[in-house]
């Protein structure tokens, strides 16, 4: 038995403004953070596998409104959602994953099924809907995926035609996610520092296997049809026991060129460094040499976590075997 078991998630890295976060908001977070953990955990300490506790904790965090993925998730420019999402099992390196779904409820666990039940990696649109339906899973209705501030978010982008990531209005959010708050109006212009939504978990197991799970809405305003790096193995997800399982969050465009994921098991393969100095090298070297923003969450099968980024900060945290979560936002 592997008693270094740990569980490790992101919301996204970026954050609110910590000036414009109120209290209670970062209350709401914490707590959020600390479910979908907690929830992780217990799925490993039952003798549970990686990839079942991965798919539980980002299942909590897409029904959860504050992340970008599930319900919450960001618009698209045609004012509809688009949703990906990907999932790895480090033992076996078997694959599944889905982008530009629009009625899925739980777009990870139609990627799980991906992963179990198709000979197939990856199903876009309608053809990831068709299988979602055949085998089953929960089918909601687009304004399922709508919360006030994600819309009044995309109204802003869509006004200064241009794509934002997620928590670019960040303010924005953090007013309309206050309750109590009858003050709808942005108390600031839109950080100039880029912000990501997203979320994503990476666990290790009792038995020592590894896997890694990431889910988003993607980018405010995208055109429809873009896809970015969170249901590509190797750039938003990747999981190998031999080496780690890493999840991502950031600019997505600049993660699939740099193939972020892949790369920090890589440089631990070829170049045999630590989980630690590998996935330190792609965020804060090799990522900002395209202005690739954001972070990423990683384990190896020896239980050590990474959890870099090169944001204001990422919604994070991890839970050790027996140990109670910790959770954080800020640097
Ligand atoms: N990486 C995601 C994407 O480009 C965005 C994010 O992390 O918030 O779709």
């Amino acid at each position: 038995m592997n008693t270094n078991a740990v569980i490790a998630i992101h919301g996204g890295a970026g954050t609110i403004l910590r000036a414009s976060m109120s209290a209670s908001v970062e209350a709401d977070y914490h707590a959020a953070l600390h479910a979908a953990l907690a929830a992780g955990q217990r799925v490993l300490a039952d003798g549970g596998s990686a990839l079942d506790a991965v798919s539980e904790a980002v299942r909590l965090l897409e029904d959860c409104p504050l992340f970008n993925a599930g319900r919450g998730s960001v618009y698209t420019a045609a004012g509809t959602h688009e949703l990906d999402a990907a999932i790895m099992d480090g033992s076996t390196l078997e694959a599944g994953a889905i982008c530009c779904v629009k009625r899925v409820r739980n777009p990870i666990l139609a990627a799980r099924r991906v992963l179990e039940r198709s000979e197939h990696v990856l199903f876009t649109g309608e053809g990831a809907e068709s299988f979602a339906a055949a085998q089953g899973l929960e089918f909601v209705e687009p304004e399922y995926f709508h919360t006030e501030a994600r819309h009044r978010q995309w109204l802003l982008a869509r006004d200064r035609n241009r794509a934002m990531l997620d928590h670019d209005g960040a303010t924005f959010a953090a007013s309309s996610f206050a309750t109590n708050n009858d003050d709808p109006a942005p108390r600031e212009p839109i950080d100039p520092n880029r912000k990501f939504g997203t979320v994503g978990a990476v666990a290790l197991d009792l038995h020592g296997h590894v896997a890694a799970a990431t889910s988003t809405g993607g980018v405010t305003n995208k055109q429809v049809g873009r896809v970015g790096d969170t249901p590509l193995i190797g750039a938003g997800c990747y999981a190998d026991d031999a080496t780690c399982a890493v999840s991502t969050t950031g600019s997505g465009e600049m993660f699939m060129r740099m193939v972020a994921a892949y790369d920090v098991a890589a440089q631990m393969a070829y170049r045999s460094v630590s989980l630690q100095e590998a996935a330190h090298d792609v965020v804060m070297n090799r990522l900002p040499k395209i202005d690739g923003r954001g972070g990423l969450i990683a384990v190896d099968a020896r239980g050590n976590i990474a959890l870099p980024f090169n944001t204001e900060g990422m919604y994070r945290g991890f839970a050790r075997h027996g140990e109670m979560p910790v959770t954080a936002i800020y640097r």
